[in-house]
């Protein structure tokens, strides 16, 4: 998923140069070596149901942190999917309804998203030249919404609350993390790699007041959450 190495910047367990005689274990983990596939043809993927993703682990520095300031306290929404056809099976079509309904409460004034010069900006942009600036800009975020990707991997990774939603394609049982808010209506998962009517259904039929409400329970918890703490000193 990732072809830019230095998302695993600073990790103590990951050794870009391994000198000789150095001991190391070779993980392989990329297209074609996934393990929460279990095989596959030229229309579809089978998933390993025995699979369950675990958080990963990204370490940015304080420096690189306070790079991301303006996104501090913000909610970070991605109404973007790759082309690629398997990608467009998560597409959310209902992002400008619920970014319309969520401007009359109060996370309206909070959404922010990846500014890409090609795409139209539903709210608030910030520019990220790579995938870590991403991450930076991430880490520093209140809460994220999105459909499954490499978002809600490096939301769970950083421990960012999140709201992830599924359709048909993939499902929270397998890729899913149990600390984050998993909208998923129980649908079958196809791993359709060509465009697919059931997926394209299947997050047609995740509302839009659906996700505004997960995620205005999921803010109300956090300022509740705040109010403690500051009342506990
Ligand atoms: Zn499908």
């Amino acid at each position: 998923m990732f072809y830019e190495p230095d998302v695993f910047d600073n990790n103590p367990r990951i050794c870009k140069t391994p000198k000789a005689g150095e001991k190391v274990v070779r993980i392989e983990n990329g297209p074609g070596k996934r393990p929460y596939i279990a095989g596959g043809d030229s229309k579809r993927w089978y998933w390993n149901t025995d699979f369950k993703a675990e958080p990963g682990e990204i370490y940015l520095l304080p420096h690189e942190l306070a790079g991301g300031e303006q996104s501090k306290g913000k909610i970070l929404i991605e109404p973007y999917v790759k082309d690629t056809s398997y990608s467009q099976n998560k597409e959310w079509p209902h992002w400008k309804e619920f970014v319309r309904l969520a401007k009359k409460t109060e996370i309206g004034d909070k959404l922010i998203q990846f500014d890409y010069e090609s795409k139209e900006k539903l709210v608030q942009g910030v520019k990220t030249k790579k995938f870590r600036s991403a991450l930076i800009n991430l880490a520093n975020v209140d809460m994220v919404i999105t459909v499954d990707g490499a978002l809600h991997h490096a939301a769970a990774a950083m421990n960012i609350p999140c709201v992830t939603l599924w359709g048909g394609l993939i499902n929270p049982l397998i890729l899913g993390y149990e600390n984050q808010v998993n909208i998923w209506h129980d649908v079958e998962s196809c791993g359709s790699k060509g465009k697919c009517s059931h997926c394209h259904e299947a997050m047609r039929n995740i509302t839009p007041e659906e996700v505004l409400n997960a995620a205005l329970a999921l803010r109300r918890a956090q300022v509740d959450q705040a109010t403690q703490n500051a009342l506990n000193g």
